[in-house]
């Protein structure tokens, strides 16, 4: 079993990284490393830059300055397109789960979870099937679910769902979107353990974006603060609480969004 605790190895390290949207500054210098076999925490209000930079991190849009590595790999030099082989064997490291989940509404769960596989290997259907049969007991779904279409599913089976989809390749680091958001407490509740589980029996990396007060304080090893362009803070929660920078403040004290 591969030891839980997180080591100093970093997984992901940004450096003095900038985006805009025309004149829109979305991020002016975030500097954060995530270490492996941690569960890793984006927060920050509504627009402060979380999804953007998760896009960044897993190859969907380009800062325009700085640095980004992951896995070792220095993302700007990678001369983008899926044609390229580097470029799809880092693909291929890392799962994501959406916030809207990103499954298609024409395929069942079962093939909507094969379809990484069917993309990147060449593995045969009845092969595909049956890993993609496993990775959903994985998440706690039953196997008629995967004969179901996404439109048949609760919000709670829905995120099991594309969690299964993301980890599909056995990556070794999955991004996660709001994993929780939408959900009643109890249907988040086992989405908390589930991500637990990741982290502590498969030992993977987890990069998360959430509002979710109860996943942070019961999860997240270290939370990044984002606001105004830059890492705010980072430590645990514990260590923010104690922090009185008015933007780290805001989140523990005033309402959230
Ligand atoms: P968060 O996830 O923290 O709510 P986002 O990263 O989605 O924030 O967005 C940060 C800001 O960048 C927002 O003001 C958003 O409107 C803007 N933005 C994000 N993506 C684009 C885009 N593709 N084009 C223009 N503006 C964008
Ligand atoms: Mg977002």
């Amino acid at each position: 079993m591969p030891d839980p605790t997180p080591s100093d190895e970093a997984v992901i390290e940004i450096s003095k990284l900038s985006t805009s949207f025309g004149d829109h500054v979305v991020h002016s210098g975030i500097d954060l490393e995530v270490r492996r076999g941690e569960i890793f925490a984006l927060i920050g209000g509504s627009g402060s830059g979380k999804s953007t930079l998760l896009r960044e991190m897993i190859l969907l849009h380009r800062p325009d300055a700085g640095s980004i590595r992951v896995l070792g790999v220095d993302l700007q030099a990678l001369d983008g397109g899926d044609a390229n082989g580097e470029t799809l064997a880092l693909r291929q490291r890392w799962g994501v789960m959406f916030q809207h989940g990103g499954l298609f509404g024409s395929l069942t769960v079962q093939e909507n979870v094969g379809l990484p596989l069917r993309e990147h290997t060449g593995l045969d259907d009845a092969l595909i099937d049956e890993i993609a049969a496993s990775k959903l007991a994985m998440t706690g779904l039953e196997p008629k679910v995967g004969a179901q279409y996404p439109s048949e599913l609760s919000g709670g089976m829905l995120k099991r769902a594309s969690l299964a989809r993301a980890l599909a390749l056995d990556p070794e680091l999955v991004f996660l979107d709001e994993p929780t958001a939408g959900l009643d407490p109890e249907s988040a509740g086992e989405v908390d353990q589930l991500v637990r589980k990741l982290r502590d029996l498969f030992g993977l990396t987890i990069v998360m974006i959430t509002h979710d007060l109860d996943l942070l304080w019961q999860l997240a090893d270290r939370v990044a603060v984002l606001a105004e362009g830059t890492v705010q803070g980072i430590g645990s929660m514990s260590e923010l609480a104690q922090m009185d920078n008015p933007a780290i403040r805001k989140f523990f004290d005033g309402p959230r969004g």
